[in-house]
């Protein structure tokens, strides 16, 4: 093999290697942006419900520059198995908007605990999350509640702070352990 034929065959080994590099960069930042739990209005009953998005399939897809979405679940399922997933639409119009991580954060965004009144900053995603207070006393954890009722419980809930959540629920589920001293009132 003369060089005029190494030179050419190195170009178009490394021409190679950057379009695969640049395809699976493309395909990475697909999945990143379509991973994780969406709230959608579903186009059939006009209500909430929660899906997820194939990000691995639409990652794949992307980098081979024929992009295509399709649910990997929905909280209608089964019943809606067979369905158009025409809330797709909404997902790729405003992507951030509806992940569930999005909407909790803006809710509790600027609101202060209901119980002590402290201010709720950033909702730690892995250890002290804030909680909600429903309208009979009683916390419970977000996450806790279906997905698609969380428009619903934001509009019924108060924010609560996770100190005031782990308080209510020890002296719920522990009332021996604990002893309650309220505050004195106020003269
Ligand atoms: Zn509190």
């Amino acid at each position: 093999m003369n060089v005029l034929a190494q030179v050419v065959l190195t170009l178009v080994a490394a021409t190679g290697l950057v379009l695969f590099l640049l395809a699976a960069i493309k395909g990475i930042r697909t999945y990143f942006k379509y991973r994780g739990k969406r709230l959608i209005v579903c186009p059939e009953n006009r209500l909430p419900a929660a899906v997820e998005v194939d990000a691995l399939r639409a990652g794949y897809a992307d980098a081979k520059d024929s992009p295509h979405l399709q649910l990997h679940t929905c909280s209608r399922w089964p019943e809606m198995r067979a369905c158009g997933q025409e809330c797709l639409s909404q997902i790729e119009h405003s992507p951030e908007d509806c992940l569930v991580r999005t909407i909790v954060t803006r809710w509790y965004a600027g609101k202060v605990c209901a119980v002590c009144g402290k201010a709720i900053h950033e909702v730690d995603w892995l250890g002290h999350k804030p909680a909600l207070l429903d309208p009979e006393g009683k916390t419970v954890y977000w996450d806790n509640i279906q997905t698609e009722k969380l428009p619903e419980v934001f509009s019924t809930h108060a924010p609560v702070c996770w100190d005031c959540h782990i308080a209510a629920t020890l002296l719920r589920e522990h009332p021996d352990l604990v002893t309650y001293r309220p505050w004195p009132p106020r003269t």
